[in-house]
């Protein structure tokens, strides 16, 4: 566990540790029968234009039902991850969210485009690109309507593939966006090198304003590039009012965060495309 997981030469013993191993093998074995049992389902956040109030997007996250229960990602991604199984988790999550955008576009509503997370484990998985635009055509909706987030790398290994990944998608008319940006180690060089169409600014650098003159000037930096390169920004984990207010001043238009809604289950999506009622900021 030291050498492997927490990369760390001592590792002292805990009765959490012992609980956490156990926990990933519980994991490990329950969950191909979850997946058989469609215990996985996609929830919706909103993504929303700040200055409009109005819905401009989805991003699908995975919540496991497991006996009437929820379970977070948190608990089992980084162990699936860990043991090569995320892929199956991220093709599942991806089909129910193209079901989900087929059966609004046939209930008549006009779904804003859904993104759906893909580990970059799936980067060496075997004609990845056309498994994901095959879930598409199967599904009978349109590259128009999904999008791809994939984060940062910091292995060089994965760094060319992962280029090469994203340019593939892009010939086949895919959008790409750059989750948790900012966090890695090569920001620069990857919006450089990457031909991604939206950049999401973390979290982490959202938390710290308004009043951390650093994290501004990241902030501020991060879309004046991205602009330049065409690309647009979406800041994440937007929760109050005075964050929108200043990511809106730094020159950022799109938020998701609980300020605007939680992750929600798909009934409660398919109300928020009937009636989205989201507050617009006003500039300062
Ligand atoms: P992420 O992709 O960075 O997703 C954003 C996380 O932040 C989500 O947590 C979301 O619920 C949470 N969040 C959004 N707005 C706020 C906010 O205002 N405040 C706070 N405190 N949190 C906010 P969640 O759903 O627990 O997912 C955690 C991570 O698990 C995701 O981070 C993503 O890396 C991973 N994940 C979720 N679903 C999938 C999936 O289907 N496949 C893969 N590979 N990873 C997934
Ligand atoms: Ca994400
Ligand atoms: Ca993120």
């Amino acid at each position: 566990m030291g050498k492997n997981h927490l990369k760390k030469n001592v590792v002292f013993f805990t009765e959490e540790l012992k609980k956490k191993a156990g926990q990933g093998r519980e994991i490990i074995a329950i969950f191909p029968k979850a997946v058989k049992n469609h215990e996985f389902h996609p929830f919706f956040q909103a993504k929303v234009d700040m200055k409009t109030g109005k819905l401009v997007g989805f991003e699908a996250l995975c919540r496991w039902i497991h006996e009437g229960k929820f379970i977070y990602p948190d608990q089992f991604i980084p162990v699936l991850d860990k043991e090569g199984l995320i892929h199956e988790l991220d093709m599942a999550i991806f089909d129910e969210t193209c079901r989900a955008i087929r059966s609004w576009i046939d209930m008549g509503l006009n779904p804003p485009r859904v993104s759906s997370n893909f580990s970059r484990k799936n980067l060496f998985v075997p004609d990845i690109e056309e498994k994901i635009c095959r879930k598409i055509t199967e599904n009978g909706i349109s590259n128009e309507n999904v999008e791809i987030e994939i984060t940062e790398t910091v292995k060089e290994s994965e760094y060319n593939r992962l280029i090469e990944f994203v340019r593939n998608l892009k010939e086949n008319g895919m959008h790409i966006s750059i989750d948790d940006f900012g966090t890695g180690y090569s920001s620069l060089s990857l919006i450089h090198n990457i031909d991604a169409d939206v950049v999401k600014i973390d979290k982490s650098f959202v938390d710290e304003i308004p009043g951390n003159h650093k994290s501004e000037v990241l902030i501020e930096s991060i879309i004046n590039i991205a602009e330049r390169l065409d690309m647009t920004v979406i800041a994440e984990g937007v929760e109050t009012l005075e964050q929108g207010q200043e990511l809106m001043r730094l020159g950022c238009r799109n938020a998701q965060g609980y300020f605007y809604s939680k992750p929600v289950d798909y009934e409660t999506a398919t109300e928020l495309i009937r009636n989205p009622s989201f507050e617009a900021i006003r500039e300062l």
